[in-house]
């Protein structure tokens, strides 16, 4: 849902004063006077921030998983093929989990 909002920062004016008393552009709403009523819902850092903890579980995952694959692979050394595939499905469940959760939080989020 979107919506005009009057801009805190400037208070609609679209227009504000700095400390020396010169009237400068608005750099909330660059003039308008009002904001999309979205940005103050949902504001950047906050979805970046929850992105970020994405990338960080998944590549902590992964993290993980290598090194058990790895200790797994010296003490029952698998055939070339069953070392792809292993390596292949981790990657994929790794990837997959990323887009899930990237998926479950744009639907909540909206
Ligand atoms: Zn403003």
């Amino acid at each position: 849902m979107e919506e005009d909002l009057v801009c805190q920062t400037c208070n609609g004016l679209g227009r504000i004063v700095d400390n020396n008393g010169k009237a400068d552009i608005c750099e909330s709403c660059y003039g308008l006077g009002y904001v999309k009523g979205v940005y103050h819902s949902k504001p950047l850092s906050g979805s970046k921030l929850r992105l970020k903890r994405a990338l960080v579980g998944t590549f902590g995952g992964l993290g993980i998983f290598y090194a058990i694959f790895l200790m797994a692979l010296i003490k029952y050394s698998f055939g070339p093929i069953l070392t792809l595939t292993v390596l292949l499905a981790g990657h994929l469940v790794a990837v997959t989990f990323l887009v899930f959760y990237i998926l479950y939080r744009a639907l909540h989020d909206s």
